[in-house]
């Protein structure tokens, strides 16, 4: 099994501003490369390809000795195996180093991994997922260390990190047993230095969710932006729209116009820049945290959790165009209506929900699965009728058979409802909850509680508080006169008033 531990570094100034220092050369490096393995490939294009005689290699000319989808250097190793492009690049490094000295302070091995991460890239893209893309400051922000390079006391809470020096981090838990230290990535966030472990024990088996066949109880999940989540069994996670409430919104607006009000370049609009940087962090550390909470709560339900499979990306895309036919004038379109859902759904962060929901029920031997969620918000649970007009925004009345229901429990129950039938569930019990909204709370007056309690009985401050004001005679403040103003014919009163 593989596990990644994140733990808060606490560099000195100096090792700070080292590390600071070494991404910028390792952003340089990794461009560096990445630009010379697409020259490399361009090159076959301009000249054709010949057999270098010296390396008897494909090669190109402009470069000489370079191989097919390779990289500038010598494509043979001492034992006459051909390198890729990787370790062409790994081959090189002395020679990069002699040109460029200052690639002397950074650890050798840092730099390797460097390498080995872009080898990743082309094999990402080589699977069908994007180019490799050139890094600036905001994307690039961490660096590798291979195993066994770290060196950590964790009694004293240090850590050894090569070409950096000891430091200490915040040891915010313990490493468990039977588990060896991997790699060891060091990151650069808002809020200070990162190092996250990765764990591994290969005796332990990785996270298996429970097969389809054990599955005996099921809820379905319908996704929504007044509410986060309806269950099927008629609960109700709330939204509490980390981003797009208002308080976080004007705190947004304020201090993003202090950024602009400040003079470019100057050191009072970085320090406002961060603000905003640390304010966004901010925002998303609480939605993790409470999506994580939630995750939790959901995945307690049942053995098989039943969620919508959304196109979040279509949903966010823009409005068509509307043009006029005669004039040819754009006319409105709604995008600009549209904007504020868009950033709705964003901060609701239902993809990222999901995932989290699905790696909880893993590690708990239950299972998460996705159904087409189309006409779930418009079929009737109780007969299966489809209509549009069934729904009046939060009510979902029947067209057909009467059926009422709340409309998103209606959409979750019909959502676990295609699960069971889709996977073929065996679900023990029958299906269908309750979806009814729970009868309204009805206030009866209780007179043995608002019998005028003595401050000995009860020994609470407020309530005290709360007898001596009813002592004031101020009428129908007396509690035999609040009960008599119920008795009264109020529209009598008022009518000869
Ligand atoms: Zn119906």
């Amino acid at each position: 099994m593989i596990l990644s531990y994140v733990y808060k570094l606490r560099p000195n100034e100096e090792q700070s501003a080292k590390m600071d220092n070494w991404l910028d050369m390792l952003r340089s490096h990794y461009n560096w490369c990445i630009a010379d393995r697409i020259d490399n490939y361009y090159q076959q294009f301009i000249q054709g390809e010949y057999c270098d005689l010296k390396t008897k290699a494909v090669a190109y000319p402009l470069t000489s000795c370079v191989v097919r989808g390779g990289a500038t250097g010598y494509p043979w190793t001492g034992a006459g195996k051909k390198r890729n492009a990787g370790k062409i690049q790994d081959a090189e490094l002395p020679i990069l180093k002699k040109a460029r000295p200052w690639y002397a302070l950074i650890d050798s091995d840092v730099l390797q991994r460097n390498i080995a991460r872009l080898d990743t890239a082309y094999k990402n893209f080589f699977e069908g997922r994007g180019f490799p893309k050139f890094k600036n400051r905001s994307n690039f922000r961490s660096f590798e260390y291979k195993p066994g390079r770290v060196i950590f006391n964790f009694d004293k809470s240090r850590v050894y990190l090569p070409g950096i020096g000891e430091m200490k981090y915040f040891n915010s838990r313990s490493i468990p047993d039977g588990f060896n230290i991997r790699t060891i990535t060091i990151r650069r966030q808002q809020q200070g230095w990162y190092m996250s472990v990765r764990l591994e024990n290969k005796s332990v088996p990785e996270l298996s969710p429970k097969p389809l066949t054990e599955v005996n109880t099921a809820v379905g999940l319908d996704l929504g932006l007044i509410k986060l989540v309806h269950c099927s069994d008629g609960s109700v996670l709330d939204n509490p729209k980390f981003s797009t409430n208002k308080k976080t919104r004007q705190l947004l607006k304020v201090r993003q116009r202090r950024i602009n009000r400040k003079k470019k370049g100057s050191k009072n609009r970085s320090k406002a820049v961060a603000r905003v940087a640390k304010l966004h962090q901010k925002i998303v550390d609480r939605r993790s945290a409470h999506q994580w909470k939630l995750a939790h709560k959901v995945a307690n339900k049942a053995d098989c959790i039943i969620a919508e499979d959304l196109n979040i990306q279509g949903m966010k895309s823009r409005c068509k165009v509307k043009k006029d036919e005669k004039t040819g004038q754009y006319l409105k379109n709604g995008q600009s209506r549209k904007q504020g859902l868009n950033r709705a759904i964003s901060d609701a962060a239902w993809g990222e929900l999901i995932s989290k929901i699905e790696y909880v029920t893993a590690k708990r031997g239950k299972i998460l699965v996705k159904v087409d969620p189309k006409h779930t918000s418009q079929t009737c649970g109780a007969c299966g009728h489809v209509d549009k007009a069934s729904r009046d925004r939060e009510k979902f009345i029947c067209t057909n058979c009467g059926f009422f229901s709340h409309a998103d429990i209606n959409a979750a129950q019909n959502i676990k409802l295609i699960g069971i039938k889709q996977y073929g569930l065996n679900i023990k019990k029958v299906p269908r909850d309750s979806g009814k909204p729970k009868e309204p709370i009805q206030l009866k007056l209780n007179l043995d509680v608002l019998e005028t309690p003595s401050p000995e009985s009860t020994g609470v401050r407020r309530r005290q508080h709360c007898t001596r004001r009813s002592e004031r005679n101020v009428p129908g403040n007396q509690i035999g006169e609040q009960l008599a103003l119920f008795d009264m014919d109020i529209l009598g009163s008022s009518n000869s008033a």
